[in-house]
């Protein structure tokens, strides 16, 4: 079985007579929340394909050093996210593959979720490239396959419009199955691509003075100074050269954006199909505050997560909004636990209670979501140990129930706190005095968009494209 890919950033700039390499530095330090196991960066100056990636953060991979040489007005570059399990740097991207005399690069955000029936077509064996072999690639994730497949898809004996890296990319889509959002580059030209249910998200953006940037999320767009001009539409091609911008639907749009992406994963200042995150995580809480109202003395946030729609749930209560917790700001989650540490320690590590605001009150406590259930219950612990009255704990999506395949690595069925319990049980195992979750129907109407343009597999099961392969996240495959 390949490796699945996960939840990522990516982004792309074609600014002619710009330092590209630089402005992706500052688009995926934008993006850093989207993945910090590893950074990378390929840049052209249309002679020479350079591509720099290593583990670790964006400000760690790249220094002036590195990104001085790396010269051109056309680059991508890719953070990827970082899991419970095993990291390792052919897993980092993007990816290059060479093909004749040339050469591309490519970065994905998603999953494939066909991955074994493309390693069987590629006649590849799992887990290692045997024929031929990628260069700096032994591992069989789905962005390997997926150059992979666009090698041998790429157009032969050279071709008058120049155009191979756009005809191997619609040679190959159709083959490609899951949640993708994918930027890549030639030596004269940048691709980006979204899957015909745009799982993930992908924006265009103009910068001043000429040149075009996508990016995983606006929020990178703004950094460099990028003016926000659309969405890349599911389905959609766009390609960018010194031409210009041309679009191809290369599927009809059937949109399913991950409503996670609202509830936790996008940053709150970015802005998802046109609708504010941070307004829409105030919603949640106001929302939340009907649904599941208490008498408390003070609403206080999981931060950084729950601050949005703790906000919310005050406003909408009428309850005073406090601190209750402090994060360490400089911790992230590449964080190394060291061995010898307790499991209070653990969370210690990230946030510390305050008691001179908690001793003795009633406290509603507002978090995102509940994933594995061993942080939340170890945070309740921690503030009942503080001198907290009784913890209300008040969570701004339903209950987090089924695997994601496409690309959000939450885990196995089975390590999902929500997946087999009720609430009642749910709500003893945290040891709260209560619990609430928004309803769906609460979180859909926040996020402000038809419920059928959603994917809400996580939430209900319902997974819009259908998943074959066997992932290692049963017992419960989707049908
Ligand atoms: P736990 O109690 O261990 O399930 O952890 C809950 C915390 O995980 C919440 O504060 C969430 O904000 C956070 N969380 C939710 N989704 C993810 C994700 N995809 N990756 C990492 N953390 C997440």
């Amino acid at each position: 079985m390949a490796d699945a890919e996960h939840e990522c950033g990516v982004f792309g700039v074609f600014a002619p007579g710009r330092h590209a390499a630089q402005l992706t530095y500052l688009g995926l330090f934008a993006l850093q929340h989207r993945g910090q196991e590893s950074a990378g960066i390929a840049a052209t100056d249309g002679r020479s394909l350079t591509v720099i990636k290593d583990m670790g953060l964006v400000a760690r991979v790249f220094d002036d050093h590195n990104l001085d040489p790396l010269q051109g007005p056309l680059a991508i570059g890719h953070t990827r996210y970082s899991t419970t399990g095993a990291s390792s740097y052919d897993n980092a991207q993007p990816i290059y593959r060479s093909v004749g005399d040339t050469g591309f690069a490519l970065a994905h955000n998603g999953n494939l979720t066909n991955q074994e029936a493309l390693t069987n077509q590629l006649g590849l064996l799992p887990g290692i490239l045997t024929n031929p072999p990628a260069p700096g690639c032994d591992s069989t994730t789905d962005s390997v396959l997926a150059a992979e497949l666009m090698a041998r898809a790429w157009p032969s004996g050279g071709r008058s419009d120049a155009r191979e890296l756009e005809h191997a990319f619609l040679d190959t889509v159709d083959r490609f199955e899951g949640g993708f959002s994918i930027v890549a580059l030639d030596d004269s030209h940048l691709v980006a691509a979204r899957d015909p249910h745009g799982i993930w998200p992908l924006v265009l953006g103009r910068l001043d003075g000429g040149g075009w940037v996508v990016a995983s999320e606006t929020c990178a767009l703004d950094l460099v100074g990028a003016h926000h001009v659309r969405e890349v539409a599911p389905g959609e091609m766009i390609v960018i050269d010194a031409a210009g911008l041309r679009s191809t639907q290369f599927a009809t749009p059937t949109p399913h954006l991950c409503v996670f992406e609202f509830v936790y994963f996008s940053r709150p200042d970015s802005m998802l199909a046109g609708r504010s995150v941070h307004q829409a995580r105030q919603k949640m809480g106001e929302a939340l505050a009907v649904e599941w109202p208490t008498d408390a003395d003070l609403v206080m946030p999981v931060p950084e997560s729950g601050i949005p729609a703790a906000q919310g749930y005050a406003r909408a209560s009428g309850i005073p909004y406090g601190d209750g917790l402090i994060k360490n700001r400089y911790v992230g989650r590449t964080f190394i636990t060291p061995n010898a540490i307790s499991r209070d320690q653990a969370v210690r590590i990230k946030l510390n209670p305050l008691p001179q605001n908690i001793v003795g009150k009633r406290l509603v406590v507002v978090d995102d979501s509940i994933v594995r259930g061993t942080t939340t219950r170890q945070l309740v612990a921690m503030l009942r140990q503080a001198g907290a009255r009784e913890v209300h704990l008040r969570i701004s999506s339903p209950p987090y129930r089924w695997p994601c395949y496409y690309g959000m690595d939450t885990g196995r069925r089975d390590e999902l706190l929500a997946a087999d319990l009720d609430v009642p049980t749910i709500e003893s195992f945290l040891r709260v005095d209560s619990l609430g979750y928004l309803s769906l129907g609460g979180l859909l109407e926040a996020s402000g968009d038809k419920p059928e343009s959603f994917c809400t597999a996580c939430l209900t099961g319902e997974y819009p494209i259908t998943v074959k392969d066997s992932y290692g996240k049963q017992p419960h495959p989707p049908g």
